[in-house]
């Protein structure tokens, strides 16, 4: 029999309204069973391990993908496949972490949520639940046949590292627009199997639980100003994630590049990745951009902002030079990134 572990971390799908202030608090699971009595007519056996105290997902930390990772570990031998239901808001940057610290992964982790709670009439929970729970349990000649960290929503399998929340009001709220789905729900369940990582047979699962959160970033606009700029360049970080303009483009302002010839000579990493959702950072295409490679500002290639800052959260939690993070930050480490 399937063995599939359900993590309840809260977020939308399990929520009530709470009497006294009207707002949405996320509730215990039996609020998800009592709505979904078909769970009962899965031809697997569920477990369930629910966070105490559930969390809303703007309240994820390292901390709590650190207490996923290990949760994962754990019981990795004794489950097929496993299920992290978790709030859409951070559910993108979740999936990313858990990416990098679950080195090796030969086995599902799907996550899932919702936009509307699951006691309501119209929700999208129930899908997404039962899908989610059918795709960790997916095998194709007795191996799983997902074996990466998903995102599951509105019918898509989305590789989670590649993903981002772009709409807080349908309930297609996921996008993954430089990589395609890896699977679609309709009569059937549509793999698209050439697209989807495949593990180095007898790779063991290394679970890397090391992450530091010494980062900064820094949104680029035309008229920022020296001491803005200044300001997150010399924070007390170890890295910043600097989002560029089209294909990697910044000012060339003189001020602008002293400032970065500065950080890096103090010893911070400058990644850059692009304010455009869709292509690829190519450092040295324009006049704009050829000084940044020069001076060793680190290419982001197509990484979503929330696999740029949980990547080089856990390189940095790594121990290596800045050399090798530098290095690594543009290697296609799980399927997050890809070269031109
Ligand atoms: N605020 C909620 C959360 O991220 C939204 C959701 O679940 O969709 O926990």
């Amino acid at each position: 029999m399937i063995n599939v572990l359900i993590i309840y971390t809260g977020g939308t799908i399990g929520m009530i309204t709470d009497p006294e202030t009207g707002a949405l608090v996320p509730f215990n699971f039996e609020q998800i069973t009592d709505n979904v009595p078909e769970l009962k007519r899965l031809q697997y056996k569920l477990t369930v391990h629910s966070f105490d105290p559930l969390i809303d997902s703007s309240n994820m930390d390292p901390e709590i993908w650190i207490e996923l990772a290990q949760l994962i570990e754990r019981d990795y031998d004794k489950f097929d496949g496993f299920v992290i239901l978790h709030g859409s808001d951070t559910m993108a940057f979740t999936a990313s972490a858990l990416s990098f610290m679950l080195e090796g992964l030969s086995k599902p982790v799907i996550l899932t949520g919702s936009q509307l709670p699951i006691n309501g009439i119209r929700t999208d929970a129930k899908e997404n639940l039962i899908t989610a729970l059918e795709i960790a349990a997916e095998k194709r000649k007795g191996k799983a046949r997902v074996p990466e960290v998903c995102i599951y929503f509105d019918y898509k399998l989305f590789r989670g590292n590649r993903s981002f929340k772009y709409n807080s009001a349908k309930f297609e709220a996921f996008r993954s627009p430089n990589y395609p789905v890896l699977a679609e729900a309709g009569v059937y369940l549509k793999f698209y199997r050439n697209d989807i990582l495949k593990p180095i047979e007898g790779d063991p699962l290394i679970v890397h639980t090391n992450l530091d959160s010494a980062i900064g970033v820094l949104k680029l606009f035309p008229g920022i100003t020296p001491p803005v700029v200044k300001a997150a360049l010399t924070a007390e970080c170890k890295a910043v994630i600097m989002e560029t303009f089209g294909s990697g483009n910044t000012s060339t302002q003189e001020w602008f590049l002293d400032l970065l010839k500065q950080a890096i000579a103090d010893g911070k990493l400058i990644l850059d990745i692009s304010q455009c959702k869709v292509g690829t950072v190519e450092l040295g295409v324009y006049e704009t951009s050829k000084q940044l490679k020069e001076m060793g500002v680190v290419s982001g290639y197509d990484m979503t902002f929330e696999t740029a800052v949980t990547k080089t959260m856990y390189l940095l939690g790594s121990g290596r030079s800045n050399l090798e993070i530098a290095e690594l930050l543009e290697t296609d480490l799980r399927g997050e990134l890809t070269k031109s």
